[in-house]
């Protein structure tokens, strides 16, 4: 038994983890084959303009259909991709793959739009990683401009100076850059000055309560201050309920992403919701303008 190995022995054999890890290596060994078994499919999710209601960008959400596991969603699999250095290679199709929609896009007519692309810690690492974005924007013909890499904060925990050069290196490439989840990570606001980011993404657990918990709705309205301040536009991710949309437009939030416009969708769906001229409608008159 454990309490014959002495007190600091922790007894190793645990069912739930015995499962745990062999789901991890059932997962890993998929994941190494679901690039060329065609596996990954992207959703789509639209950012929608507070002023216009127009759908102006999405985010490209990555999905993997495995034929026994079934749809597995990214929580499942980014850090074992991370850790494996597969995101590497999955990184690489989401951006060609991305990026060729986006100029689907612009080629069936909807052009000025945005397409938002999840960077990860370790693509960010990697010495390639600009001129693999240089390669797609030549290849796919799409506008730098419609492309933002978002990031998250705990890409520049390790080196800073390194990540700002990195950040300047793609902005050159005329990319946008935005901070993703923006609040949850390593936050140094001296960072935000140095680094030429264009747009801050408030992350979904600030948005969620903003209606009823008066020190999330001013965080909200600091981090809103915050980015207008420093020139950069501010998109409120997880935007669920009427309340929570009102409470950002009349704080002056630039975007919003969430269910309450649309979950992300397939490409097609997408294309549709863009063809049916969907618009955010607004609860009455703005009342800025009343
Ligand atoms: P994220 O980049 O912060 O993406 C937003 C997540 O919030 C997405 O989850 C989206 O489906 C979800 N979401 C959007 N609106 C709402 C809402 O109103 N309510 C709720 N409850 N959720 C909402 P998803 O697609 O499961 O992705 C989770 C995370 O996985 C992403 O968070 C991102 O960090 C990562 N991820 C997704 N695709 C990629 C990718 O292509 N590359 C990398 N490196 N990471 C990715
Ligand atoms: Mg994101
Ligand atoms: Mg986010
Ligand atoms: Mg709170």
């Amino acid at each position: 038994s454990a309490k014959k190995l002495g007190r600091n022995t922790f007894q190793f054999y645990q069912p739930e983890m015995n499962d745990e890890a062999q789901e991890r290596l059932r997962i890993e060994s998929a994941l190494r084959n679901a690039l060329e078994r065609n596996e990954f499919v992207l959703h789509y999710q639209p950012q929608v303009d507070l002023e216009s209601g127009a759908i102006v960008g999405m985010e490209a959400l990555l999905r993997w259909q495995h034929p026994e596991l079934g749809m597995v969603p990214p929580a499942r699999f980014i850090g074992l991709a991370e850790e494996t250095g597969l995101i590497v290679p999955i990184g690489a199709w989401v951006l060609r793959t991305a990026c060729l929609q986006a100029r689907a896009l612009q080629d069936a007519g909807f052009s000025g739009l945005r397409m938002a692309v999840n960077l990860s810690a370790r693509q960010f690492a990697q010495p390639e990683l600009v001129s693999t974005i240089a390669a797609v924007l030549e290849e796919t013909g799409l506008p730098p401009a419609a492309l933002e890499l978002e990031l998250t904060e705990s890409l520049f925990m390790h080196d800073v100076a390194q990540g700002v050069h990195l950040l300047h290196e793609l902005k050159s490439l005329g990319v946008a850059l935005s901070i993703d989840d923006f609040g949850t990570g390593y936050s140094s606001l001296s960072y935000l000055r140095n680094f030429p980011i264009d747009v801050l993404k408030i992350d979904r657990s600030f948005v969620n309560d903003i209606a009823t918990d008066a020190d999330d709705a001013a965080i909200v309205v600091s981090v809103i201050a915050l980015a207008h301040n420093l020139g950069l536009r501010v998109i409120a991710e997880g935007v669920e309920s009427e309340e929570q949309l009102e409470f950002l437009r009349r704080h002056g939030c630039n975007e919003i992403q969430g269910y309450y416009f649309s979950r992300p969708v397939e490409a097609g769906a997408f294309q549709q919701m863009l063809q049916d001229g969907k618009q955010l409608v607004c609860g009455g008159p703005r009342r800025l303008r009343a």
